[in-house]
């Protein structure tokens, strides 16, 4: 091994802003409080130009690479999008090993250690095989995980469709869930991402330790489940980093949904945006607009190309938007006069970060991304989910739960597989309880013990710090 005295970290990243910022995040954080030196390698392929934004700014010590493009040109055109990723993952894997040898071979660089995201732990057989220690750094919450290290039990211990599970999946430490609030991919036997996500879950048993972007406060009793199994040597170890978020910053102070904000009262905005990839159906996007507006409450709503065929169609743009190239046009005929002074529709993008931390936001609307929580418990803001796709449905179970109480529903459960259309009514009456309900109140008053921890969990010499320098302080024994 290259006897490195500046630890240098390789950390792949799978495609989409959610796994970008806070990879982004925790290279930072290597590097500006633990003197490593930090190398992110992305892949070409299924990249946007949001998930490059992310790179765009990173501190000393952290470059960004990436793999070269692999054809995915035999996969068929609607191929699930968690397949077209493990696809590219494991057609780069030579590119990758070759990487890692030109760093092995090139001191003082080496690699201290290799971490791969949660997408993309088959790399971990690369790092295995040249003997260089090896994690993975999960953006979600370690309820997801778990439910993934459950998959190949899942699927040869039961027969049918998991949303048909007569019983609740009960997992140590966890929230019980429904079959149906499981991950999408795991929703359909007959899908060949069924296997690959069975193969993904025995994968991550190739790690010497799981990175995951939680804390204490927000998954305590699944922390300590978990740390009884690592201890027995069922599951290698996890390590709570989190919450690994980006920081306001003031440049966003002149954007336009930062001066709108600067006018509204305290609390009394409702801001509501899907992530990078949640999208709305053209019927939902009326609803959810017609429910606003119905509510009487100011909120901040930024507006996606809707798609019938898609929930996450703005991950990667595959919108149907035809040659219209304005999401604004789907809002209801005088929409935006109506509701001119209470609301603001934004096209595409806010600065969430910004926006959540102003004080006049007082709620969220969120599709209960991982990225989004960790965000809105960082800033204090309690949460109204509406989970659309991937780990959300189970993220809202957990966030609406009483052992966390951020969130409350707009549908009490999604175990009804279809979710529909949810009617203006009840995106009205939701919204009122969030933001003026004694619901409200409560998941409010969590929202404010969650921001506190957040802040201890992360705090200079706190949990977070910890965990991190004892991980480095290893790797450093080790090289
Ligand atoms: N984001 C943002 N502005 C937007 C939408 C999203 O800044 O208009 C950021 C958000 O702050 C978060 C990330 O994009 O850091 C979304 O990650 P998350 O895990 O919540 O959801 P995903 O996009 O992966 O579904």
């Amino acid at each position: 091994a290259v006897h490195a005295t500046v630890p240098h970290v390789v950390l792949l990243v799978s495609p989409g802003a959610g796994h970008v910022v806070p990879a982004a995040q925790l290279a930072a954080c290597l590097s500006t409080h633990h003197g490593c030196t930090a190398t992110i390698v992305t892949y070409t392929n299924l990249s946007t130009a949001r998930n490059s934004s992310a790179l765009a700014s990173l501190p000393r010590g952290v470059t960004a690479m990436a793999l070269p493009e692999v054809s995915l040109d035999d996969l068929p055109a609607d191929e699930r999008i968690e397949t077209r990723v493990f696809t590219v993952v494991r057609r780069t894997l030579p590119h990758l090993r070759e990487l890692l040898l030109s760093f092995l071979g090139s001191s003082p660089a080496g690699v201290t250690a290799f971490l791969a995201d949660l997408l993309c732990p088959a790399a971990l057989a690369v790092a295995a095989e040249l003997g260089i220690p090896r994690y993975v750094f999960f953006t979600s919450n370690l309820l997801c995980l778990t439910t993934l290290l459950y998959t190949p039990e899942l699927a040869t211990t039961t027969a049918c469709e998991c949303r048909d599970l007569p019983e609740p999946v009960v997992l140590p430490g966890c929230v019980p869930l429904h079959g149906a609030d499981l991950i999408d991919p795991v929703q359909n036997r007959a899908n060949p991402v069924y296997q690959l996500m069975v193969e993904l879950g025995l994968d991550y048993l190739l790690a010497d330790g799981f990175l995951i972007n939680t804390f204490d406060a927000m998954e305590h009793d699944t922390l300590v489940a978990f740390k009884e199994l690592s201890d027995k040597g069922v599951y290698p170890p996890a390590y709570a980093v989190g919450p690994l978020v980006r920081s306001p910053t003031s440049e966003a102070a002149n954007d336009v949904c930062i001066r709108w904000l600067d006018e509204q009262p305290d609390g009394s905005v409702l801001y509501v945006c899907l992530g990078s990839g949640g999208t709305l159906s053209v019927a939902q996007t009326a609803e959810l607009a017609a429910g606003l507006e119905a509510s009487g409450q100011r909120f901040l709503w930024v507006v996606r190309f809707p798609s019938d065929k898609d929930v996450s169609a703005s991950y990667f743009g595959t919108n149907d938007r035809g040659d219209n190239d304005d999401p604004m046009s789907y809002l209801p005929e005088g929409f935006v006069e109506r509701t001119k002074g209470a609301g603001l529709a934004v096209p595409l993008w806010a600065p969430q970060v910004e926006v959540l931390n102003h004080r006049a936001v007082g709620g969220f609307l969120s599709h209960c991304g991982w990225n989004s929580t960790l965000e809105a418990a960082s800033a204090g803001v309690p949460m109204l989910a509406w989970p659309l796709f991937a780990e959300q449905r189970m993220n809202a179970v957990m966030l609406s739960s009483q052992r966390v109480g951020l969130a409350v529903r707009v549908r009490p459960s999604s175990a009804r597989p279809d979710y529909g259309v949810v009617p203006r009514e009840e995106v009205a009456s939701a919204v009122r309880k969030l933001m003026v309900g004694e619901m409200g109140a409560a998941a409010r008053k969590k929202a404010g013990e969650l921001r506190a921890a957040a802040e201890m969990a992360s705090a200079p010499g706190g949990p977070q710090h910890q965990a991190l320098a004892g991980m480095v302080g290893k790797w450093k024994v080790r090289g």
